[in-house]
Parts: C-alpha cells; structure tokens; sequence
C-alpha cells in the first residue's frame, strides 16, 4: 500500500506562520486563525485573494520560512510514519512553489529528517496532485485542501481521507473521509 501525504497543513503547521507574515507585510492587526473559514479566503473580512497571493509568493522565496515550520504530528506518529517510509510505502505530495534561488526539495527534506522520517520521498508538482497520485499508484491519499480531495476522489481509485480543520469544515464528498486526529489515519493502514 502506498500512502501519499499532503505536507502543509497535514504534517507541517502553515497558516499560522503564514498568517504572521501577512499581518507584517500588511501592518494589519492580529488575523486569528479562526477567522481562515475557507483556503480560498473567499469573503475574508481583511484577507483579499490578492494579499493572499502575493504573501503566498513572497514566502515562496524564503528559505526560512519553510525551515521553521512547526510540526502538527506527535513524536509517535512521526515514528509510525518513518516506519511506512522505511517499507518504502509513503511518499509526500506537495504544491510548494519550486524557485530558482534555493532548493526547495532540500529545505523540505531536510525538514522532514529533522521530525523522524530517516529517508523522506517528496514529489513537488504545480499540476493536479490527482496526476501524481495515479502516476504513482498511491492507494491511500491525504489532504487538507478541499480542492485536491476532491480531485483526487473523483479522478482516481485512491482512498481520499481529509484531516479535519477549521476552513474546510464545510466540504463534504461521498468520497472524502474525514479524520479528526492523525492517529485515525493509522487506523486505516491496519
Ligand atoms: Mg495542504
């Protein structure tokens, strides 16, 4: 079984740092976390998709930013998870924006190594992950992102499981199991 991870927002904690920085690039107040009810940011009461697209490329250029990320799993699933990677049965899939000036794949690497995975497989992609995921022959697929779940529901044969989160509460697909804690996810690969 080939389990493929999504990384921000499933393993690495994103918007918060994401939000900090635009409250900086912005000189707005505090932008609480609760009020992110949807990734598109669509009827924000500050966040415009303009804003957002221009901090999302900004952060694209920092090194930094995705080096000091902080970690949404608990040592013990990060444990399970090396172990899956050391099988050879987990890859991660990710939309990180890839630049000429660092490489991404090394700091994202690297940051994987740091939380227990001994030898991460990452596969950027700006297409659909539904590509990825059928390229690769992942069976067990998992994301944030309303969007890619319901891409790769609807395209491929792979289980599609959604950790659950505040902004995308609202989506709801025949296809798409959702899991409120990560340790539900292991459950599935018993
Ligand atoms: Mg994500």
């Amino acid at each position: 079984m080939l389990v493929g991870l999504d990384i921000d927002g499933v393993v690495a904690d994103f918007l918060s740092p994401f939000l900090r920085f635009v409250e900086k690039k912005t000189g707005n107040g505090p932008i609480p976390a609760e009020t992110i009810t949807d990734l598109s940011f669509k009827g924000h009461p500050v966040l415009t998709e303009a804003i957002v697209e221009e901090c999302m490329v900004a952060v694209s250029y920092d090194p930094d930013f995705w080096h000091h990320l902080s970690p949404l799993l608990a040592p013990a699933e990060w444990e399970a998870l090396d172990a899956l990677s050391r099988q050879g049965e987990l890859v991660f899939l990710t939309h990180r924006y890839e630049r000429e000036s660092y490489d991404i794949h090394q700091v994202t690497s690297d940051w994987l190594r740091k939380h227990g995975i001994s030898k991460p497989v990452v596969h950027f992609t700006q297409e659909s992950k539904a590509k990825l995921v059928e390229d690769l022959r992942v069976n067990l697929f998992v994301d944030d992102r309303q969007e890619n779940c319901q891409e790769v529901a609807e395209r491929t044969q792979a289980t599609v499981i959604m950790p659950h989160r505040l902004y995308n509460q609202s989506f709801i697909h025949p296809r798409v199991k959702r899991i409120k804690n990560f340790n539900e996810l292991l459950g599935y690969l018993r």
